[in-house]
């Protein structure tokens, strides 16, 4: 009897996990500060139990999430680790992160009261908007939001360890709006211990910050983007972590003058060989990459012709390409041999590397390695 192990051409996401403990080795290198592991977004799209096991092992101490239900994963997978949670609606069960012992970023008195009221004795962040214009308290509410918080510990109903803040132009290391949010931080950290708060932690750096302006080191740093090889500030280089392959599905020999894709909107000039890659947009491939983008196959840089589709995408071997059905096309990797990054796939699309790397689709096979 002959068992066929697999017929479906595998596109698979290499996740280099050893890559994530080297990045965070080389953050703590920059700051005396602890390290939070902001393992949100399934750990920017890495795993992230995974990403969050890396990250320890590296250096950091600490877990970061947006929701609460980006907790309870990581206290399944057994981690004991303190984990910080800041992105709640007021009427989210908080009774949960008393279960799950996860402290919550307040950004605002109907936070404060709501977990108060239904998870008493929870450990809280209170947040202030350093520039960002979105998250934390305004500055007009944050001698309030300290008082308030203050009395709600003097009464064992929370306990306040920490005070945060998020800068809005770290990824510009000169930007006046960073020395700005900066000041606003310093000055919110007075008024909450004029108020008789006694924060341990106080955290305004993410993953930029941290590696470009030490002064805007505290007591601990957030990283994120940085662990899976991201740095907006472009001042250290990190390692990304993400290989993604696939087997050429068909190669085909066309005349000049065929068309490809849906709208024709590439016609070969030349005879050429095309060969058929089985990962398209609902992968994660950025459409607006089309007719931009170029992959690694047969030791060279091929482009991408024709609109990427949902499945699959297009590739312009060259006429005398030796490439065969089968052989492997690398989408994006690390670098080292000259295939494209995911920053390249960030510059064809026109965005954020983070924008690529967590909208890759669960449909791809993911192998991780340490
Ligand atoms: C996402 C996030 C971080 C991590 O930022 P990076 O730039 O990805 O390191 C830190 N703090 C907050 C509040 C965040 O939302």
């Amino acid at each position: 009897m002959t068992v066929l192990m697999s017929v479906r051409p595998r596109a698979t996401l290499r996740v280099d996990l050893g890559a994530v403990t080297a990045n965070v080795r080389t953050i703590g290198s920059r700051t005396a500060g602890e390290l939070m592991a902001v393992v949100k977004a399934d750990g920017f799209g890495h795993g992230q139990v995974d990403v969050a096991r890396a990250a320890l092992a590296g250096g950091a101490t600490r877990l970061g999430v947006t929701s609460l239900d980006e907790a309870r994963p990581l206290r399944e997978a057994g981690l004991t680790q303190r984990i910080l949670s800041w992105l709640n609606p007021p009427g989210a069960d908080f009774t949960e992160a008393r279960r799950l012992d996860v402290e919550l970023g307040v950004p605002g008195l109907d936070h404060l009261h709501a977990i108060a009221r239904t998870a008493p004795g929870a450990r809280v962040h209170l947040q202030l908007d350093t520039g960002l214009g979105r998250d934390g308290a305004e500055p007009a509410r944050w001698d309030r939001l300290c008082r308030a918080a203050r009395d709600a510990e003097r009464d064992g109903r929370v306990r306040v360890v920490g005070v945060m803040g998020h800068l809005p132009c770290a990824g510009r290391p000169g930007h006046a709006a960073n020395a700005r949010g900066r000041d606003r931080f310093a000055w919110g950290l007075r008024v909450a211990r004029a108020a008789g708060l006694r924060p341990a932690d106080h955290h305004l750096a993410a993953t930029a910050a941290t590696l470009s302006d030490p002064l805007s080191h505290h007591t601990m740093s957030r990283i994120g983007a940085g662990l899976v090889g991201i740095d907006e500030s472009g001042t250290v280089p990190l390692r990304p972590a993400l290989t993604l392959t696939a087997p050429l599905v068909t190669v085909r020999s066309v005349p000049a003058g065929t068309a490809v894709g849906y709208g024709h909107t590439w016609t070969a000039r030349r005879a050429t060989r095309l060969g058929l890659v089985p990962v398209g947009y609902a992968d994660g491939l950025p459409r607006l990459a089309s007719g931009r983008a170029e992959v690694w196959v047969a030791g060279a840089r091929r482009p991408v012709v024709g609109r990427i589709s949902m499945d699959m995408t297009v590739v312009d071997l060259g006429p005398g390409s030796p490439a065969c059905a089968g052989d492997p096309v690398t989408v994006f990797g690390p670098g080292d041999h000259g295939e494209p990054t995911t920053a390249q796939w960030a510059g064809w699309a026109e965005t954020l590397e983070h924008e690529i790397v967590t909208g890759l689709s669960a449909r791809l096979h993911r192998r991780s390695t340490g």
